[in-house]
């Protein structure tokens, strides 16, 4: 059951005109029982409660990241049962996301199955959502007792893939969450000026600092 669906929109202006205001669209999606929900209702509510039921929806939450206002619509969806994989994303979806966060769990290897096929799904899927910025998470990393899925094997996914890659756990730490969500609206406000060709020396900043950053950080 989907209980809102917005229209994609890009960037809206605030009250006074002064600041635009973001709106990111994401969507979330991989096999049944990987987190998924326990992953939205993190970010919405920085709580992890245990058990969420079979619900699907769209929820909408209004964050302030680096000084400016967000709008978050994130798509909590639910992987359908007895389909195929090729079945399990639809175009309405594609076309509403701007970014997309592609869920497995590191001790269930058919949930890293269903990311791969998914994955290249929507990379192929170029008219649509072909080009858009994916993130894909490993979660339930508290359970490394019960792993079946190495941390390599994740991020060599998403590297074949151009995505960004993340193992967390929903059920420890809000921090990890954030992480994600913070970097996907990074990935789609560069895409969005990538597309508006106005990327170039933006890019190349981001890239310089990115380097910068990092070199501090060692
Ligand atoms: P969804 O079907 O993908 O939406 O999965 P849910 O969010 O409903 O979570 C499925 C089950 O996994 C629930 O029992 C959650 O409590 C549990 N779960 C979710 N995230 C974690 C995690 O990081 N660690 C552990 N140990 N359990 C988790
Ligand atoms: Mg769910």
């Amino acid at each position: 059951m989907v209980v809102q669906v917005k229209p994609s929109s890009q960037q809206s202006k605030t009250m006074d005109g002064a600041q635009q205001k973001v709106e990111a669209n994401v969507l979330l999606l991989g096999a049944e029982n990987v987190g998924k929900s326990a992953l939205t209702v993190r970010f919405l509510t920085r709580r992890f409660i245990g058990e969420y039921g079979d619900i699907e929806s769209i929820y909408n939450h209004n964050d302030k990241v680096d000084g400016r206002e967000i709008s978050f619509n994130i798509w909590d969806s639910l992987y359908p049962q007895n389909c195929e994989t090729t079945e399990s994303i639809t175009e309405k979806q594609l076309q509403w996301a701007d970014g997309l966060i592609l869920v497995y769990s590191i001790c269930d290897r058919s949930s890293f199955d269903v990311v791969r096929q998914q994955v290249h799904l929507i990379r192929q899927a170029k008219k649509t959502s072909g080009m858009s910025p994916i993130i894909i998470v490993g979660n339930k990393r508290d359970l490394q007792h019960r792993r079946t899925v190495s941390s390599e094997e994740g991020r060599l996914l998403a590297l074949s893939a151009d995505c960004g890659f993340f193992e967390i756990s929903a059920a420890e730490t809000y921090h990890g969450v954030l992480l994600v969500f913070h970097e996907l609206l990074d990935l789609i406000r560069e895409a969005r000026a990538l597309k508006k060709g106005g990327a170039g020396f933006k890019g190349i900043v981001r890239s310089v600092s990115a380097v910068f950053g990092r070199k501090r950080a060692e």
